[in-house]
């Protein structure tokens, strides 16, 4: 049998306490679907209307959290202007609407939560909670030791300066032989910051003169992208666990 016990429902609804909701179904004063329901473990569902002493119950909306692997070339935001694909749109077989914790660019890929959680997307995205996101980034190198040093100290853009961030090169050039610097090579880093500024990786190397070729965010707080077994423009529901980290 589908559906919820009732005296979880009520519960979860704020009526009042488990044991004060199980008092007020075994005095008669619930009823579900216009009939009185005084039998505890009574299951109902979404569709059912539930009246506590003529008041109808407003039921508490199930969380659902969801982690999406974006692709590029799919906006962050619920709604576009102009008309283009957004992450929402992605989201086809969820029970639920979900909205983005924070954005990611237009040409950005990589982990995106998914939630109807307002309250917890809100927390998330307060500059104050400081959330750590990690990028891979992508530029034409070998990069100059000191750019990656200031990346790392901070860099002025025209809306402050970055605070201190972690630069990992994971090209490995700079060992071995030194290279011939008028020669492009792909780099690889990793960055991560916990500041939320508008395309501020893109921004931030672009003032190293180190334009960005391509972006992936591959973590966001305890959450990594596990992009082997999870490609772009797939999902997958966030465990207990995971949603427990992130509180
Ligand atoms: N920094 C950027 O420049 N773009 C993003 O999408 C995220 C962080």
């Amino acid at each position: 049998e589908s559906g919820e016990r009732l005296q979880k429902v009520l519960a979860q609804a704020g009526v009042a306490s488990r044991r004060q909701v199980e008092k007020l179904i075994q005095e008669g004063r619930v009823k579900v679907n216009g009939f009185t329901v005084a039998v505890l473990g009574t299951k109902v569902c979404a569709e059912d209307e539930i009246i506590v002493d003529g008041v109808p119950v407003k039921k508490a909306e199930e969380l659902h959290y969801y982690l999406l692997n974006k692709p590029a070339g799919v906006i962050s935001s619920a709604r576009d202007p102009r008309g283009r694909a957004t992450v929402v749109d992605l989201m086809k077989n969820v029970p639920v609407r979900v909205y983005p914790v924070g954005r990611l660019d237009y040409d950005t890929s990589g982990l995106l939560i998914m939630t109807n959680d307002g309250e917890l997307a809100h927390r998330l995205m307060h500059p104050s909670y400081g959330v750590n996101k990690t990028y891979r980034v992508w530029v034409k190198g070998p990069m100059e030791r000191e750019a990656l040093e200031q990346l790392r100290k901070g860099v002025e853009l025209e809306d402050g300066k970055t605070a201190p961030a972690k630069v990992i090169s994971r090209s490995g050039f700079r060992q071995g032989k030194p290279m011939d610097h008028k020669q492009h090579f792909p780099e690889i880093l990793e960055v991560t910051i916990h500041e939320g500024k508008n395309r501020q990786v893109r921004r931030m190397f672009e003032s190293v003169g180190y334009p960005v070729v391509q972006l992936e965010r591959i973590a966001y707080g305890p959450l990594t992208l596990d992009r082997e077994h999870f490609s772009a423009g797939n999902y997958r529901s966030l465990t207990i666990e995971e949603v427990k980290r992130l509180r």
